[in-house]
């Protein structure tokens, strides 16, 4: 049978200052692979979705029907125009490649640009419009997917991402493919039920390395083994953006048994509501994290700072964290990565082994705090481009833009041009930086860099930091959520 691949992926900071480089931000200006028709049929072995979609309806014998692939980085809204483009040629691509038995797409589920607030739904939508009611069509989706009613009633399945730090992005789509294999076959007939909670969950009670998020993910592996079950899933919520999709949602599908969907959805919904005061962190200052850090004494301490977390949206250019690394003398220790193209060119042109004055970060926005005047030896250049080899990415080309690895006097600070997050070892390894011999890191993540990171930490802790993206849900500023939400109104309800 021929089944159709493709994706879009956006995560849409609603809150971040725009880049101070692109003129305006389109889907390309902000995309990290992109893959058109044929050239999808290369994929396969990396950990991403769509890879996973590619080697799941190989694996099951059937042909990869190959559409486009656009991953993009977290960025603030793209052109509506670029959107537009991007559906058309997906669509255009699905119609000359009709007939099909069924659509596999990969869609972050928190995709919105002016003036459309559920981008993936109008992607879902579309294509249900094209291919008609028949063809099944099933989307994997981040775990920090904001679901809307409009995906739910364009797709026979949704199944959503349980790690954070993402690595099971490529088994995920496996299954997905899996279920759309039984299904063309005429074995099973996907019935779907999906809950919306009123809910704003932490980032860091989302880990799933560690309770409580261990045990949504053990509740999500309970429900798998129930006869009858084809997916069950939590999808946590991109909370960076002011529109009504921002939310937690469940998800279960069932063979063809829509009580069961139903009473299993709701079942799960209940579980994840009544632990909500569970996925609530209070924030936590640098300082304190420090002097808990110390008490414990593993080193080397990691600070992830998630409120200038690149991978989310942010600048990557707060100051905060360096600050206190040069002032209270903490060394060694490196921070990774702060984004200044202007920066990084200095050093370029510099080059390694000259000695500069700089003055780096804070230049997004005053929130970030000042730059910071320093003086630095360049260790090492890179045209940022290098592949990642730890759990999360594995295999996936990164591209930094120009960057630099910088010190002063046993404070390190990895300079990048893009907005991109510390993953894992391999960039600082490029450059020649060992974060192992580090007594401190401050890397602006949120929970990705632990796939990379978590191997040769002592203690992590992740930190509030004066950002953009700020994890006290009570100072965002929400006007268009459309509905009371959890912990902000610690009264609400939930009804069914
Ligand atoms: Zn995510």
């Amino acid at each position: 049978m021929r089944i159709a691949v493709g994706g879009i992926e956006h995560e849409t900071c609603g809150f971040a200052a725009p880049s101070r480089t692109a003129e305006a931000t389109t889907l390309m200006s902000v995309a990290r692979a992109v893959r058109y028709g044929e050239e999808l049929h290369s994929l396969g072995d990396a950990n991403t979705i769509v890879d996973g979609l590619v080697r799941g309806v190989r694996e099951t014998g059937h042909e990869v029907v190959p559409l486009l692939w656009i991953d993009a980085n977290t960025s603030p809204p793209v052109t509506r125009e670029s959107l537009e483009s991007a559906i058309e040629d997906l669509l255009d691509r699905l119609r000359k490649a009709l007939p099909v038995d069924g659509v596999l797409l990969s869609l972050h589920g928190a995709f919105a640009v002016e003036g459309v607030d559920d981008a993936d739904g109008e992607v879902l939508s579309r294509v249900r419009q094209l291919v008609g009611p028949r063809v099944p069509v099933m989307a994997v989706h981040d775990l920090h997917c904001n679901i809307s009613p409009v995906m739910e009633k364009s797709a026979n399945a949704m199944i959503v991402e349980r790690t954070y730090p993402h690595v099971d992005m490529a088994e995920r789509a496996v299954h997905a493919a899996h279920i759309m294999a039984r299904t063309v076959a005429g074995e099973v007939r996907p019935t779907m039920a999906v809950r919306y909670l009123p809910l704003l969950w932490s980032a860091a009670r989302m880990i799933d390395a560690e309770p409580p998020m261990s045990d949504a993910v053990r509740k999500l592996r309970e429900l798998d083994l129930r006869p009858g079950v084809l997916s069950a899933s939590i999808g946590v919520g991109y909370q960076w953006i002011d529109n009504p999709t921002v939310g937690t949602s469940v998800i279960v599908v069932t063979d063809n048994d829509e009580s069961q969907a139903r009473r299993s959805a709701d079942e799960l919904a209940e579980w994840v509501w009544d632990r909500r005061s569970q996925w609530q962190r209070d924030p936590l200052t640098p300082q304190s994290a420090l002097e808990q850090g110390e008490q414990l004494g593993n080193y080397p301490i990691v600070l992830a700072e998630q409120g200038d977390n690149t991978g989310g949206g942010a600048a990557g250019d707060a100051t905060e964290m360096l600050r206190l690394f040069i002032d209270r003398k903490l060394v060694p220790s490196a921070v990774l990565y702060m984004v200044d193209p202007e920066v990084a060119a200095q050093a370029v042109v510099a080059g390694p082994g000259t000695e500069i004055d700089i003055l780096v970060g804070g230049k997004s926005q005053p929130l970030v705090g000042p730059p910071v005047p320093m003086r630095v030896q360049v260790r090492a250049v890179s045209n940022g481009r290098f592949t990642y080899d730890g759990p999360m990415w594995t295999g996936v080309v990164g591209e930094m833009g120009p960057s630099a690895w910088l010190e002063q006097q046993g404070v390190h600070v990895v300079v990048i041009s893009g907005r991109h997050q510390p993953v894992d070892l391999a960039f600082c390894r490029s450059l020649g930086l060992n974060c192992r011999q580090m007594r401190y890191l401050a890397v602006k993540s949120t929970g990705h860099f632990r796939s990379g990171f978590a191997p040769i930490a002592g203690s992590i802790f992740n930190v509030d930091t004066a950002s953009t993206l700020s994890h006290d849900f009570r100072r965002l500023p929400y006007t268009r959520l459309g509905r009371k939400m959890y912990p902000i109104d610690p009264d609400v309800r939930w009804d069914r």
